[in-house]
């Protein structure tokens, strides 16, 4: 290696490729309509077109270029498709890429307020924002007593919540008891696991007809672990599951964690974005009695994973659970008492500047924006059940409240199971499935960013032309 070579990409090329990468990704999103919703790879075949060893010497960003279209395209599930009803919504906007594209160039990192003040700034600010602009409780807000803050993952909005009402319970890690409903996500349960609490130690509560938390029979958990000597410190609801969007009765659950001086931790990663409108925040009736929420804008606010928009009422209990002060991270500002360092907010030390991208996403639809593609998708969803409701094969499993619709061929868990295959396997559309009542079912998630009416009823006749084919098994 000769003395002072210069490896880097300089300014002009950096430019040249920045703009042949912007084509791109217009490109690619131009026509991600035409390649598969789901992968049609077999395990091994990207590694397989992959060289044995990294190259010694630098190669050309075109040769780079050309293997993201040759190798890595045809391995991708294509999130971005207006066809993709699978899982839950993940829609990504323009400004939001451009948003995570300023926050790489910058490369800041705001674990403290004095590494970055415009890092934390921003983010509190744009937090405050959406407290207004989901009409969530005003004790969310940074001035009062409680703040937001954003985190990686609704999984470590719930951990980190569980890791505080921990501090909070102040008890023997092995007496005390978490709640959630039998329909919660996973990462309850993993966060429970991860806080150092055994399996045993979550309860996981019945549901009713509506898939929803029953409140009795919480009350009625609670009041046997008291007696058995435990502490009962948590309680997870949430309101709209990932199976089947059941919204858990937050007044009733609320009012029991307070008798019980239980934190109530409120899920809402999925759902949470449709009290952007008006006519939807009932989902949130009772929040004013969480201790904590959280909704992942990631998911059906046009904004680029990773972005989960995290809410404390009293933030002193979250700083206190996880703050440590070590010699090299003193400072004067945090010394002050007068900023925010969001280190002490969530479990790793480094963040990036991600208020930037959901800045910009609010700022280019406007709240008007956003709720416009709220409510298309909930009319999508609405419009495609009763087209199942009027179908004498099919049947809805739950009522939709809002986007997504789970529904089921009437003749059994074979059929479903067939229709389900032959969905993916054509590459048109993709769908998942879960189970309610042990019964597989098929779930219909609109929320898309680019999703119209055509693609809707697109699935719909594909579904049907599979029923027709498979009549009588
Ligand atoms: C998607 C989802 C999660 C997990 O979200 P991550 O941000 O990927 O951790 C948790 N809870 C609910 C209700 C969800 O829909």
């Amino acid at each position: 290696m000769e003395e002072n070579q210069n490896y880097h990409m300089t300014s002009e090329e950096f430019r040249h490729w920045g703009y042949k990468t912007i084509d791109w990704i217009a490109d690619y999103l131009n026509n991600v309509e035409e390649l598969p919703v789901l992968s049609q790879v077999e395990p091994g075949d990207i590694r397989a077109k992959l060289p044995e060893t990294a190259p010694q010497q630098g190669e050309s960003f075109a040769a780079i270029l050309k293997d993201i279209d040759e190798i890595i395209v045809p391995g991708l599930t294509n999130w971005q498709s207006p066809n993709f009803f699978a899982f839950f919504p993940t829609g990504i906007s323009a400004p939001s890429i451009l948003g995570e594209l300023i926050s790489a160039g910058m490369g800041v990192q705001g674990m403290l307020w004095a590494t970055s003040p415009a890092c934390t700034e921003l983010e509190t600010h744009v937090l405050d924002w959406l407290v207004d602009m989901l009409e969530l409780p005003l004790h969310f807000k940074s001035s009062n007593t409680g703040g937001g803050v954003i985190q990686d993952s609704a999984s470590s909005a719930s951990l980190v919540a569980l890791v505080a009402a921990r501090e909070q319970a102040k008890a023997d890690v092995s007496k005390l008891v978490a709640y959630t409903s039998t329909q919660a996500h996973s990462s309850i349960e993993k966060g429970v696991k991860i806080a150092g609490l055994s399996r045993e130690n979550l309860r996981l509560i019945e549901v009713g007809a509506d898939y929803a938390m029953q409140p009795e029979a919480l009350q009625q958990c609670i009041e046997s672990d008291i007696q058995a000597g435990l502490t009962p410190f948590y309680i997870a609801a949430t309101v709209g599951t990932t199976s089947s969007n059941a919204i858990d009765p937050l007044a009733k659950l609320g009012a029991i964690a307070q008798k019980y001086h239980i934190w109530l931790h409120v899920d809402g990663a999925m759902s949470g974005t449709a009290a952007l409108c008006p006519e939807y925040r009932w989902i949130h009736q009772g929040l004013e009695l969480a201790d904590s929420y959280c909704f992942n804008p990631h998911k059906w606010m046009m904004t680029n994973f990773d972005c989960t928009c995290f809410y404390v009422r009293d933030k002193a209990k979250l700083i206190q659970s996880l703050s440590i002060m070590p010699e090299f991270l003193k400072n004067q500002a945090s010394e002050s008492g007068k900023v925010i360092d969001y280190r002490d907010w969530q479990i790793p030390l480094g963040r990036r500047f991600r208020s930037l991208k959901l800045w910009f996403v609010i700022r280019h639809y406007g709240i008007e924006g956003l709720q416009h593609y709220v409510r298309k998708h909930i009319a999508l969803a609405q419009e495609f059940a009763e087209w199942v409701k009027s179908d004498p094969r099919f049947e809805l499993a739950a009522n939709p409240p809002l986007n997504l619709v789970c529904f089921r061929h009437q003749g059994g868990d074979e059929i479903n199971q067939i229709i389900l295959n032959s969905l993916n396997s054509s590459g048109k559309i993709y769908l998942t499935a879960t189970k309610l009542d042990q019964k597989l079912t098929l779930r219909m998630s609109i929320g898309q960013a680019t999703t119209e009416k055509l693609n809707v009823q697109q699935a719909w006749e594909l579904i049907s032309q599979i029923a027709d084919a498979n009549e009588g098994i």
